[in-house]
């Protein structure tokens, strides 16, 4: 009683997925309907027919099926095959963008797919801030302005006049519309999701004057965001519900750091570094000086005999550890400062330190 569904394409039992495809688009392009216009019937049940074999063999539960019992279920359809079984719409899409290019095609199947199109509508919105480095130690907060279609507070994004919606005619209620294609054979149905009602069932009653059913209006918005300290640069803030509103959703609003590079202290990490000029005496023989951080103060022992370029690290000082406890360190880079003008006196005095005779200039000469 079953068909052999390998035979009516043309594969042998053990044919994989890829021969199983490929042996359906070689016959379905070959029996399309419109290219036997003399026997159009014939070719429209060889057209379901193929189909019907590759719904089942293209479908590794079915084909079990169909190899161990010889029978197949379908589904809500049942035993027989009908054209709402067929799940491979997208390749005949394909096939026909083939044979008639893309017109036919897409016109052919242009609700196919719609409804998940819509609903990837990407409602975030993102905008990027500028911070200091500052901003980003002491954590701070910011205005932001700008433009975005929020939810019409009139009538709750419904786009109806005081909230009053009724059945959507279309669909029924159902939110679905079953488009019907073509005749004979193209009599398909595909499931779409409704475009009168978008897929919500309910349309308004009456539009609503403030937002002439749309559902959303313009504002300008001007919100404060909260910048954490330690924020990074490229962090991003969620602002939720400050995104754009369509279809009764809202997205969120995402605010990109940028944080702007200091003259004076350099970001590693959450290690904070500067630099800090001390004269040769105070390197030679050590002293205690204040560091300034922003508005912070340390105290800072500088050893004896410490060189140019090193660093002295003050743990703990550094920028703070964002979403965490504690701080990185501050790091000081010593510069050795070389005094430009000294009394015939203080050169007498290095000179006996170092032991330099007045002429040593000659020695090179
Ligand atoms: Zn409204
Ligand atoms: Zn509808």
């Amino acid at each position: 009683m079953a068909k052999d569904y390998y035979k009516i394409l043309g594969v042998d039992r053990n044919a994989t997925d890829e021969e199983i495809k490929k042996a359906f688009r070689e016959l379905a392009k070959k029996w399309h309907p419109d290219l036997h216009p003399d026997n159009k019937q014939e070719a429209e049940e060889k057209f379901k027919e193929i189909s019907e074999a590759y719904e089942v063999l293209s479908d590794p539960q079915k084909r079990r099926m169909y190899d161990q019992t010889g029978t197949v279920d379908f589904g809500p359809g049942g035993q027989n095959f009908n054209w709402d079984n067929f799940t491979h719409y997208s390749d005949l899409n394909d096939i026909f963008n083939d044979i008639f290019g893309g017109n036919f095609a897409s016109d052919f199947f242009s609700g196919f797919g719609r409804g998940q199109r819509e609903e990837q509508y990407d409602l975030d919105l993102y905008t990027n801030l500028d911070i200091t480095l500052e901003d980003a130690y002491y954590g701070t907060e910011k205005r932001i302005k700008y433009r975005r279609n929020a939810m019409c507070p009139e009538c709750n994004g419904t786009g109806a006049k005081g909230g009053k919606l009724i059945t959507c005619p279309t669909c029924n209620g159902t939110g679905q519309q079953r488009i019907v294609r073509g005749q004979g054979f193209f009599r398909m149905v595909t499931v779409t999701t409704c475009q009168t009602c978008g897929g919500k069932g309910r349309i308004p009653e009456e539009k609503c004057p403030r937002c002439n059913g749309t559902g959303t209006v313009v504002v300008n918005e001007d919100i404060s965001v909260k910048i954490p300290k330690g924020a990074t640069d490229n962090l991003r803030l969620r602002v939720q519900g400050k995104g754009q509103s369509y279809n009764g959703r809202t997205g969120d609003l995402y605010v990109v750091l940028r944080v702007r590079n200091d003259r004076n202290v350099q970001r590693i990490n959450d290690d904070l570094m500067i630099e800090q000029k001390v004269n040769f005496a105070q390197a030679a023989l050590g002293d205690t000086i204040e560091v300034g951080l922003f508005k912070e103060k340390y105290s800072l022992k500088i050893p004896e005999g410490t060189q140019p370029g090193d660093v002295l690290r003050i743990k703990g000082a550094g920028m703070p550890h964002l979403n965490g406890h504690g701080n990185g360190d501050l790091l000081v880079r010593i510069n050795v400062e070389v005094p430009k003008r000294l009394t015939q006196k203080q050169k007498d005095l290095i000179r006996e330190i170092f032991d330099i005779k007045e002429n040593h200039r000659s020695w090179f000469h």
